[in-house]
């Protein structure tokens, strides 16, 4: 509680600090300008007025216009090809599973959802709650899928990893969390 309200209080010296000054002279131009010719950053104001730091950026600029072009292009490719890399590997999971099951589905709507799945899960293995990897990432039921039928809908789907997915094997998940609390109570026995 107490710490609380000598926040409150250390918040309001600075805000009042702030609004103290009402004139500042600024370091590079030498002018004395009104407070709200300054930025402020952290209840502080900058040294220089917005009009010189305007000026100096844009002379950064033309002084480094290709360094600053080429970072941005290097820095928009990198994005491209890990949008590219993700799309692909979502896109191929889903190919992989629609044929190894004979989904009925189209691929496209089938990748868009296990990628909102994985982000969903925020990239945990739903059963083990480990990261996923592209390499260890597996699909998997919730309610085990019968052999004769065929399940068009993929509401079905979570992303676990390959150890988790062996572990569940085809259990249903009553039985599966049963076995575990077995198994748990068995080792620390
Ligand atoms: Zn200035």
């Amino acid at each position: 509680m107490s710490k609380i309200v000598n926040n409150i209080i250390y918040t309001n010296k600075i805000k009042t600090n702030m609004q103290d000054i009402k004139q500042k002279r600024c370091s590079k131009c030498g002018i004395i300008k009104d407070a709200d010719c300054f930025r402020e950053i952290n209840n502080k104001y900058r040294a220089n007025c917005k009009d010189c730091e305007r000026l100096y950026a844009i002379a950064y600029y033309r002084k480094n216009e290709d360094k600053i072009l080429a970072s941005m292009r290097t820095a928009g490719e990198k994005v491209k090809v890990k949008k590219r890399k993700r799309k692909r590997f979502f896109y191929y999971k889903a190919m992989r599973f629609r044929i190894h099951y004979n989904f009925k589905t189209d691929i496209l709507p089938l990748a868009k959802y296990l990628w909102n799945q994985w982000r969903r899960q925020k990239g945990c293995c739903a059963i083990t709650g480990r990261i996923l990897t592209p390499s260890n990432a597996q699909i998997d039921h919730i309610i085990p899928r019968k052999r004769e039928l065929v399940i068009n809908d993929f509401y079905n789907l979570r992303w676990v990893t390959k150890e988790g997915n062996k572990l569940k094997s085809n259990m249903e998940e009553d039985v599966f969390k049963q076995l575990i609390i077995d198994v748990y109570n068995n080792i620390i026995r």
